[in-house]
């Protein structure tokens, strides 16, 4: 790609402009605002400002907030502990520490999985990278905080906090996108074929 030149602005002639355009700018920015200012006061204009936290603000169903991990119908964490949204994540701030499940159709599960929200950037690549729908950003904009606060969110967080209302099933169908479930429930039912 070439390189682009641009012109130099016209230069002010003198310190006289200079100061005139400066206090135009300024004078035409106060009118725009006493303008404004005047019109909610008379009520003749809605004000965009809204008194939080007494007026929450409503944001898009689509809106990419605070993480939330989904579960299994029987309310278990629906996350195989794969390591792929930990992988894509570019801010490296999620931490898995995979187990064996007890149920042997289910080859792993996350003993420990954990988001350094304070590193997060947002950018849902974990939500994408989720071959299980196991984790997604859900609509909670609320993080304010202080220092001291917990900052890492903890699986049982992300599962079960009171604004999930008892946590989220996954859309997915249960075994959808589990090969190895598939395949050996699809070994089971030939075993019984064959028996029968
Ligand atoms: S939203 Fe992006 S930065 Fe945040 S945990 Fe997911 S992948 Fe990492
Ligand atoms: S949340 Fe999804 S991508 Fe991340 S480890 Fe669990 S199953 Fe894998």
């Amino acid at each position: 790609m070439g390189i682009i030149r641009v012109n130099r602005p016209a230069a002010d002639r003198n310190a006289f402009e200079a100061a005139w355009g400066y206090v135009t700018s300024i004078a035409k920015g106060m009118q725009l605002t006493m303008k404004i200012m005047l019109k909610q006061l008379l009520k003749l204009e809605k004000s965009e400002t809204l008194e939080w936290p007494e007026q929450p603000a409503t944001y898009s169903e689509r809106f990419k907030g605070k993480h939330f991990l989904t579960q299994r119908e029987d309310g278990q964490v629906r996350c195989t502990a794969c390591f792929l949204c930990a992988t894509a994540c570019p801010a490296e701030c999620i931490f898995i520490e995979a187990g064996e499940h007890p149920d042997h159709r289910i080859e792993k599960y996350p003993v420990r999985f954990e988001i350094d929200i304070l590193r997060c950037v947002f950018c849902g690549l974990c939500e994408e990278a989720c071959p299980v729908d196991a984790i997604r950003l859900g609509p909670e904009y609320v993080m304010a905080g202080s220092a001291g606060d917990k900052w890492v969110y903890t699986k049982e967080y992300l599962l079960a906090r009171p604004q999930l209302q008892g946590g989220i099933a996954s859309i997915k169908v249960e075994n959808d996108k589990h090969p190895a479930i598939n395949k050996i429930a699809s070994v089971e039912n030939n075993k019984s074929v064959v028996r029968h």
